[in-house]
């Protein structure tokens, strides 16, 4: 960590910070320059609390030197972390691609669904059995139900499922049905949720709040490693915008950003990141292009009678020709499905 002065400290400000950061147990190295004063310290920076030396009379700045998220930091971990869901890899050139309707509807309904996407090449069956709503008055899944179907219908097409938890007191329940535990955008911050699903085995699906900065969404990765589950994969699902000509802004250069700063995985969602079925493919494969460690698109075979979602769900021969393009991306950029 570097504490940069303000010009105007005086000597005594600075012998001041000196003995502060000796006092908690670090050594401090002073560097006295034309214009400015710097002071060094060192030690585990994670132990100081930063906005206590800010407050310190004559403190212009407190810069640390390793990033707040540092469990889910590359620094800390050099090498990709491979997620392993079920059979599925993600991360580390194993592209997760996870497909399915938006929620799960009826056992009939999502096995049809179930036995195209998995014919086109999907290795993760999703399905919202606690749907996050912006209406309480729109369907809110079909609970307890909704998870046996999907555990059901994925055993039978012989992939790992993923769904999402919205309420901590819901996190055990999931964990006797699900393979991957999915946060919601809506959930991205919420630490209590972070901190439940941190406590399971399960893989976590944590995707970017609709208005959280890489660093938010890194932190709030940290909370679930913080509890010992290491198994995080990163979904990038567009965040809010001033434009309306799609539902969310695709953030594409997250990937290469979450890549650099973390080894976690991390994937793309152009279904809710767009919201329009015509736009999916081209994100969906620029995403792959990016480096993402895989894709998540929702996939209805009647979308007129979808409870959630409908008009942005690919049609399944759509989501078998998207993924054919996805294999030579994939392939081109040296990664396997
Ligand atoms: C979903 O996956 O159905 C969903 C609600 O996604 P998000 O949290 O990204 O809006
Ligand atoms: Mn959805």
């Amino acid at each position: 960590m570097i504490i940069i002065l303000k010009e105007t400290a005086t000597d005594e400000q600075v012998n001041h910070v000196v003995e502060r950061v000796e006092a908690l147990g670090f050594s401090a190295h002073l560097s006295r320059g034309t214009y400015r004063t710097v002071i060094g310290v060192i030690g585990d920076e994670s132990k100081i609390v930063p906005p206590q030396l800010e407050a310190i009379a004559g403190v212009a700045q407190v810069v640390p030197v390793m990033p707040a998220f540092k469990l889910a930091s590359r620094q800390a971990h050099p090498q990709p972390t491979i997620v392993e869901v079920g059979a599925t890899k993600i991360g580390g050139g194993n592209l997760g691609m996870i497909a399915g309707p938006c929620a799960v509807e009826s056992a009939e309904r999502l096995d049809s669904i179930a036995g195209a996407v998995v014919k086109a090449g999907a290795n993760i069956l999703r399905g919202g059995a606690f749907k996050p709503r912006t209406s309480p008055y729109s369907f809110q899944g079909l609970g307890e139900e909704g998870l046996q179907i999907l555990r059901d219908v994925g055993k039978k097409h012989g992939v790992p499922v993923v769904t999402e938890v919205v309420d901590p007191r819901h996190v055990d329940l999931a964990c006797e049905y699900a393979d991957m535990l999915q946060l919601g955008a809506r959930n991205m911050q919420n630490f209590v949720l972070l901190t439940e699903v941190g406590k399971t085995d399960k893989p976590v699906l944590l995707k970017r709040g609709m208005s959280a900065t890489i660093k938010d969404w890194l932190m709030s990765a940290e909370y679930v490693i913080a509890q010992g589950n290491t198994n995080v994969v990163l979904c990038e699902r567009g965040i809010k915008s001033f434009d309306s000509a799609t539902r969310n802004l695709f953030d594409v250069a997250a990937v290469p950003q979450i890549h650099e700063l973390s080894h976690l995985p991390v994937i793309v969602d152009p279904s809710h990141a767009t919201g329009r079925p015509e736009l999916i493919p081209a994100c969906a494969l620029a995403g792959v292009a990016a480096g993402a460690d895989g894709v998540h698109i929702e996939v209805h075979d009647k979308p007129e009678e979808a409870m959630s979602d409908g008009p942005q769900a690919l049609l399944p021969p759509q989501y078998a020709e998207l993924m054919d393009q996805i294999r030579k991306v994939a392939a081109a950029v040296g990664k396997k499905i």
